[in-house]
């Protein structure tokens, strides 16, 4: 018999479900939570919520520091913590890795869960923030399945968790008819058809090579244009590889 090719497709196999490795590096702005609590709601959320809808689960451990093979998500105090720089986007063996800025968080979410599990989903189904796909007139969305919708919350065991898309959000063919087959959007049932932006959310798209921050109200808008958004995946989408090697990202200018 044949010897199976041994071959390095890529380090984002959907044949191996992630172990995800929780670190807490905070040391002066504390979670709002208790960390054992947080990843075992987190864990029920992905068994329970997400996986039946996007069938990509993990599986969330506890740890101190980052571990072979695994990826990891950090909590730090904010954006300067000693430990922010010290760390890159990918880990040393080319494993995704997940930032949580805790005073930002609470600032702007009101709880750390909230932008844990937004934070999470995102890096299950687009690891590397890279991923696009083709809307509405002539557009292509950045595929980011919390933003549309990210200020939708609901609870688990006591604790904040973000709404997310379906992946049936992303597709374009069916604007034509939205309802048909009582398709469903998001997991809390708020939007009604693809590409929709709620109230509270937003997203990034590209025309023309022109990227564009569209937000689903004026007051979002607002909040984005004095909210320093410098380290959030958004931004290293948009400024791409180059955004890992930068210190702190251009302004943004509205
Ligand atoms: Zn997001």
């Amino acid at each position: 018999m044949a010897k199976p090719v041994r071959f390095h497709a890529t380090t984002f196999s959907r044949s191996v479900i992630p172990t995800i490795n929780f670190i807490d590096l905070t040391d002066k702005v504390p979670l709002d939570v208790d960390f054992d609590r947080l990843i075992r709601t987190l864990q029920t959320f992905l068994d329970d919520c997400f996986v039946p809808a996007w069938g990509a689960p993990a599986k969330l451990i506890k740890g101190t520091k980052p571990k072979d093979r695994t990826w990891t998500f950090v909590f730090l105090d904010n954006p300067h913590s000693r430990d922010a720089d010290g760390w890159h986007d990918i880990t040393k063996d080319g494993f995704p890795l997940s930032k949580v800025f805790v005073d930002q968080a609470i600032a702007s979410d009101g709880s750390v869960s909230i932008t844990a599990c937004h934070e999470l989903c995102e890096m299950l189904i687009d690891p590397t923030a890279t991923m696009w796909v083709d809307g509405p007139r002539g557009t292509v969305w950045s595929y980011e399945v919390c933003d549309a919708c990210e200020e939708v919350t609901f609870p688990i065991d006591g604790m904040r968790m973000s709404d997310f898309c379906y992946p049936a959000y992303f597709e374009v063919f069916r604007l034509k008819h939205p309802r048909r087959l009582r398709t469903q959007y998001d997991y809390c049932n708020k939007i009604t058809k693809p590409f929709q932006i709620l109230k509270g959310g937003y997203s990034d798209y590209m025309r023309g090579g022109k990227f564009t921050e569209k937000t689903g109200s004026k007051a979002k808008a607002r909040r984005f244009a004095v909210e320093d958004r410098s380290y959030h995946r958004s931004e290293f989408r948009k400024y791409g590889a180059r955004a890992a090697h930068m210190r702190v990202l251009p302004k943004r200018q509205a």
